[in-house]
């Protein structure tokens, strides 16, 4: 390997750290968002449509790296747990066992002065309007189900009622038994699910932390009673550990057990992994010690039999259930925020996003220096080279540097520039999106430099 040629090289002693406030930052980051293609405003030549996103080219590569990384965590790396991918749409009889229907709602006020609508349990101070800053204007809190409700088939009558669900976990409950009778795993095991849900929010907001259709990761651990503590102080450790290694600072991270009125009244214990958002801390997760309320709960509602029983001792018990919920879109906000960087380079603004490269929407982006066609063809053949492997950009517009930056603020680990030294030597530059530091590889090894340095 020697020098580079495609640019002259930044070195990190160019470089003076950026200081952005909180503020800021949020209005940067979601300055980014748009301008990049990671998450646009749903139906916008339509005005919009209240807290709906879409993702992007690069956001839904983004969002697809956050719940890949999630299942291969904890599906693939594991011989415990289980994938499932349940229907959305759900028969009323669910939420009724589960409770949802009686009680899956928020306290919602209205203030009789400006006529905005607020979560009563959201508030600063519950006697004064955040909006108009009137004292004691606040109607009666009204409880307000969270439920998205519709009919299934042409007739909207009573027994056509179906819900949106607002969250995958009973999937998980309504195959405990489908999923013992046909995977060989016992307690202690786990079904986990990403998916869609959908939740009337009164209050969406703070872009998309809080959205009224969002996706979910969650698993639910079955294990035998007596095990229930040990296994929920494991989770919350090993989830609070893969934030950490996907590259969040762990100043920007707690876990925050609830107090003893803030537990549902199954539940024996539950953290929030919280990240320091703009605005405060935050919940990203929830790890929940929750018995065996919800098997209990269908089982005595459907008259299935939800129990484990163990052929080796002739045992047979109800398992208790741990639940780390998480967040894919929140998740993915709070990735983008620790991302975030800017600094000073050579006096001009460098933005970038530092993400892990598991989270990166491109790996790669390769990069001909000129759109010449001599280099055309060689460009191709690395693009070649390299594309089956990770997913990469490919750009040959602007010059250079502009290109560099572009990928600086998609989050792209590493460039590989092909310039016309490289039609004499066969050798690409490729440089380090963090150090910026340039190195001199072989077309023939690049693909092996490209897997040691991305770790993937
Ligand atoms: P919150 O208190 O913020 O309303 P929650 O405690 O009701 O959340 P859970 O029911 O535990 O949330 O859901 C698990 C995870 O799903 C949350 O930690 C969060 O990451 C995500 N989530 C819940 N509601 C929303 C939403 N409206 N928009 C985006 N993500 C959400």
């Amino acid at each position: 390997m020697c020098a580079a040629t495609a640019d002259t090289p930044e070195t990190p002693g160019d470089t003076v750290p950026g200081d952005t406030t909180p503020e800021d930052k949020m209005e940067a980051v979601l300055n980014l968002s748009k301008r990049r293609g990671f998450v646009f405003p749903s139906a916008e030549i339509y005005g919009g449509f209240r807290s709906t996103y879409d993702y992007g080219p690069i956001g839904v590569l983004l969002l697809r790296n956050v719940k890949d990384a999630w299942w291969r965590s904890m599906v693939q790396l594991r011989h415990d747990v289980v994938g499932l991918d349940a229907s959305i749409l759900t028969p009323p009889a669910v939420w009724q066992a589960s409770g949802h229907l009686a009680n899956f709602t928020d306290p919602l006020v209205d203030c009789r002065n400006c006529k905005e609508r607020f979560r009563l349990d959201k508030l600063d101070d519950p006697e004064v309007c955040p909006n108009c800053g009137k004292h004691g204007t606040f109607t009666e809190a009204r409880q307000f189900n969270l439920m998205f409700k519709t009919h299934a088939g042409p007739v909207e009558s009573a027994g056509t009622e179906a819900y949106l669900r607002p969250e995958t976990a009973q999937g998980m409950f309504m195959n405990f038994a489908n999923v013992l009778n046909t995977s060989r795993k016992k307690p202690p095991f786990g079904i986990a699910q990403v998916g869609k849900s959908f939740r009337n929010e009164i209050t969406p907001g703070n872009f998309v932390f809080r959205t009224r259709e969002f996706e979910q990761m969650e698993m639910e651990f079955f294990v035998p009673p007596a095990e229930a503590d040990e296994w929920y102080r494991y989770w919350c450790a090993e989830r609070f550990r893969w934030y950490v290694e996907l590259g969040i600072p762990e100043d920007e991270l707690r876990l925050r057990p609830h107090d003893p009125d803030e537990l549902s009244h199954y539940s024996s214990g539950t953290s929030d992994v919280e990240f320091a958002f703009p605005w405060g801390w935050d919940e990203l997760e929830g790890i929940a010690n929750r018995g065996d309320y919800d098997l209990t709960a269908h089982a005595d509602a459907s008259g299935e039999k939800l129990d484990f029983f163990d052929q080796a001792t002739g045992e047979r018990y109800r398992p208790h259930v741990i639940e780390p919920a998480a967040g894919a879109t929140r998740t993915m906000m709070a990735f983008l925020l620790s991302a975030f960087h800017t600094e000073t380079v050579r006096d001009e603004t460098r933005t970038v996003l530092r993400l892990h490269p598991r989270l990166a929407p491109y790996k790669v982006a390769v990069l001909p220096l000129s759109k010449k066609p001599e280099l055309a063809g060689v460009a191709a053949e690395v693009l070649n080279l390299v594309q089956p492997r990770w997913m990469c950009d490919y750009d040959e517009t602007q010059a250079i540097g502009r290109r560099y930056r572009r990928q600086d603020e998609l989050g792209t680990p590493f460039c590989v520039t092909v310039d016309f030294d490289t039609l004499e030597d066969r050798a690409v530059t490729v440089r380090d999106r963090d150090s910026m530091d340039q190195v001199r590889v072989p077309i023939d090894a690049l693909v092996d430099h490209l897997g040691d340095v991305l770790g993937l």
